[in-house]
């Protein structure tokens, strides 16, 4: 009986998962994203599954193995070697900026500005840092360089994952993007309004805002009112 009981919940916490799913046409077929947590992402496409930031407290049960990781930057709630351990096979393709590649065998590093090629994709390392937030004056959670945002490109479609950043210039001047994940949290990314103003400014057709724990949604969706980029929100903490 207890078992029963688990199993249901089970079933039902991944259908809620699944139900999270947003599915997307592009040139090459159907790109299915899944919300995680927090800031880690499952994309599908052409029977190859991609993560990004894989990372605790993702639950791992049932999810595909890895054809493709990508890690943004070192910190826990995005670079999770264990998370990576369970999700990764021998011919598993993984990306990381310099430092993270440092701690983990086998990963390809890319740095901000650079463009690979995998299996159909196109994957653009997009700078993410701090303008002015760290943890003690002088200093910023982010610093400059060290860290990627990713534009992953198929079929015609360009899907933006913001990392942790602020609005940056880079963020602002971004082009053609379909659809943008964009964080927000304070002390260290930026606020809702500021994450707002930087969507404005590149304009994604849809924006879905993730790493937003404890921030206000609503008032990011506030303030992209009328401008045309429609806001999908999703659930990234499931109970
Ligand atoms: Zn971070
Ligand atoms: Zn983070």
């Amino acid at each position: 009986m207890k078992e029963k009981l688990v199993l249901a919940l089970t079933l039902t916490a991944a259908t809620m998962t699944m139900s999270q799913t947003q599915s997307f046409a592009t040139n090459s077929g159907e790109v299915k994203i899944t919300p995680l947590v927090h800031a880690s992402t499952m994309i599908e496409a052409a029977g190859r599954t991609i993560y990004v930031d894989p990372a605790k407290p993702i639950k791992l049960d049932g999810l595909p193995k890895a054809d493709l990781i990508v890690i943004t930057h070192l910190h826990g709630d995005h670079f999770d070697p264990a998370a990576i351990a369970a999700l990764r096979k021998p011919e598993t393709v993984i990306i990381t900026p310099a430092n993270v590649a440092s701690l983990l065998a086998g990963a390809t590093t890319m740095a901000n500005g650079e463009t690979k090629l995998w299996q159909g994709w196109t994957i653009e390392a997009v700078p993410a840092y701090n303008l002015v937030r760290g943890p003690v004056p002088g200093q910023l959670f982010h610093p400059k360089g060290r860290d990627n945002g990713y534009v992953l490109g198929y079929g015609g479609k360009r899907f933006y994952f913001s990392s942790d950043t602020e609005g940056v210039p880079e963020m602002r001047a971004l082009k053609n993007i379909d659809v943008a994940f964009i964080c927000f949290n304070l002390p260290y990314t930026m606020t809702p309004e500021e994450a707002a103003d930087a969507v404005r400014a590149f304009h994604p057709k849809v924006v879905i805002p993730y790493h937003y724990r404890g921030s206000d949604r609503e008032l990011f969706r506030t303030k992209l009112a009328g401008s045309g980029v429609e806001v999908r929100m999703l659930e990234w903490y499931p109970k």
